[in-house]
């Protein structure tokens, strides 16, 4: 299985093998190591946002199916939180290897579901990769401590253990990058794993979980169950399970962290966003406005970390025609055309919003620089596309402003001092990140230390850390105390047993009963 895999043949094969062969293909449930079609009456259709053809059904979860799932992981979770630590390092280490592998064919099933350029496709398995060869160091990640003769004769050290069942509920956005966010951190440690993809985008996740199979992990570690509400809330509430990783919008995540903590369960949940990019004027001109086109625009403005705010400082508000003019210059395409910059929004009703915020902005007086609404991509005409838009002169106040666009569209505003952009930032709610384009080193260090922001680049526009650190976006962008991946996400997924020994020598047995406390 893990030779066949390998071979970029056998892994279009793959995709197929999650679908039925009649002319929509129906995404399969993955219970107890077998890709199972569902038995619902209630279908979802999936989308391809360039032309809004329906490209495959996916099912919302019955009930016994959820079940089926969920016991699955529980009977799982005792062999395989046994196993050797190395054995499951092992598995790992041949996942990454077959993700490589097999890139390209991940990153087409991402752009044929949620639309994006093939390139930033790869780029999105990419990022996933990279926390899959983080959980190949759980052998280091997943040390105790010791303290040794704490008093006589007496030892204290600690094993850091799995906690259980754990579910992932992921977004639409990042079709492999999330869910390897997810489940893989999850079950290096010994957990067993419930994913629910985004009913929008699951092609990705199931390409992936036929990989990890082949790489080794034991029928049941990992579970798939698709669906929306139902699904959620039946993650939210069943016992068996321990942890829910969610990653969405704040309607969902405040909903899903309430209800998974009233229940008792450890939820991290990641929100959304409102990230500003400080242009001051001492900053590299060209490096900055390509920069802020690009983290503007790239994925049409559907990521997280997007930086869809710039608060232009003193006389750097002279180099906005600039930047309206490269903007203008980004081609915007179906993401499986050549020279694809800007790809379509995942879905019409997405466009619609999009659309009306853009006029919420024009009609509380903002001036559109560059309007990329009514687009035409030939060819593509019934594709969801909104091509890069500038609002400036926008005000705190505008709705343009004070909601998530996810969306290409850039709202800038303008501040006499950094002071006043620092300002601005540590107002609005969220917290998910920020950058400062300068070439001065006192006035980074100030931005860095006065801005009350999880994730801050510094000349670097979209500031995700690598694995090895955290995911660490803050306020309103994130509900939980332990953030994902890098350390942090080995903490959210393990629990520590503390052992406290004493092992006398023969002589000096206890003589009589000790009646208080310790000391
Ligand atoms: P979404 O909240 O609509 O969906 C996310 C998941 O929650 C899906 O699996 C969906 O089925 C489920 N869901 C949706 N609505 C729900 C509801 N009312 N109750 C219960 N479950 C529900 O999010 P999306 O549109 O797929 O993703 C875009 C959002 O995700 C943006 O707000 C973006 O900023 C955010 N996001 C945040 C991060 C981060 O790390 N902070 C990363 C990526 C995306």
């Amino acid at each position: 299985l893990l030779r066949s895999a390998l071979s970029r043949k056998a892994t279009v094969q793959l995709g197929r093998m999650c679908y039925s062969s009649s002319s929509v293909p129906t995404t399969k449930l993955f219970i107890d190591g077998k890709f199972v079609e569902s038995n619902t009456s209630e279908w979802l259709d999936i989308h391809n946002p360039a032309t809004n053809e329906v490209v495959g059904r996916v099912p919302k979860a019955t009930q016994e199916e959820m079940l089926a799932a969920v016991d699955s992981c529980s009977r799982a979770y005792k062999s395989w939180s046994d196993t050797s630590i190395l054995t499951r390092q092992q598995v790992f280490l041949r996942y990454q290897q077959l993700i490589k592998d097999n890139i390209k064919e991940l990153a087409k099933m991402i752009t044929l579901e949620q639309g994006k350029t093939l390139a930033d496709a790869e780029g999105d398995v990419f990022r996933g990769l990279q926390v899959v060869e983080h959980a190949c160091s759980i052998t280091s990640l997943m040390l105790g401590e010791t303290l040794p003769s704490i008093t006589k004769d007496m030892d204290t050290y600690t094993h850091r253990l799995p906690i259980g069942v754990c579910a992932g509920i992921a977004p639409f956005n990042f079709p492999a990058m999330i869910p390897l966010w997810m489940f893989p951190i999850g079950m290096v440690c010994g957990n067993t794993y419930l994913m629910k993809p985004s009913e929008r985008v699951p092609g990705c996740t199931m390409l992936l979980a036929k990989m990890i199979q082949d790489a080794g992990a034991p029928d049941g570690t990992l579970n798939i169950i698709h669906g929306q509400h139902a699904a959620v809330n039946f993650i939210c509430d069943h016992p068996a399970i321990k942890a829910i990783s969610f990653v969405g919008s704040n309607q969902a995540g405040e909903y899903i962290y309430e209800r998974g903590s009233k229940n008792g369960k450890r939820v991290q949940s990641n929100m959304g966003a409102k990230n500003h990019g400080v242009v001051m004027p001492d900053a590299n001109k060209e490096n900055t406005i390509n920069q802020l086109v690009g983290a503007a625009f790239g994925a049409a403005g559907q990521r997280c970390m997007a930086l869809s705010t710039a608060i232009f400082v003193g006389e750097s508000r002279k180099w906005l025609p600039e930047l309206v003019e490269r903007s203008r210059s980004l081609r915007v395409n179906a993401g499986d055309q050549p020279g694809a910059d800007v790809g379509p929004l995942i879905s019409p009703e997405a466009r619609s919003k999009v659309e009306s915020l853009i006029q919420s902005g024009v009609d509380e007086g903002a001036s559109v620089l560059l309007d990329g609404r009514n687009v035409k991509v030939k060819g593509y005409e019934k594709g969801n596309f909104v091509g890069p838009t500038i609002l400036s002169g926008v005000m705190p106040n505008m709705k343009c402003y004070t909601e998530e666009i996810f969306g290409p569209v850039l709202v800038v505003l303008e501040a006499d001092t950094l002071d006043d952009a620092v300002s601005l930032i540590n107002k609005n709610p969220y917290g998910n990140g920020t950058a400062i384009f300068t070439t001065n080193g006192a006035t980074a260090r100030k931005f860095t230390h006065d801005v009350d922001v999880g994730q801050i680049g510094v000349n670097v526009p979209i500031p995700v850390p690598l694995p090895m650190f955290s995911f660490t976006g803050s306020r309103g962008s994130f509900r939980g105390d332990t953030n994902f991946y890098g350390k942090q996400g080995i903490q959210f997924y393990t629990q520590i047993k503390t052992v406290t020994s004493q092992w006398k020598a023969e002589d000096a047995s206890v003589t009589s009963p000790a009646v208080t406390m310790p000391t």
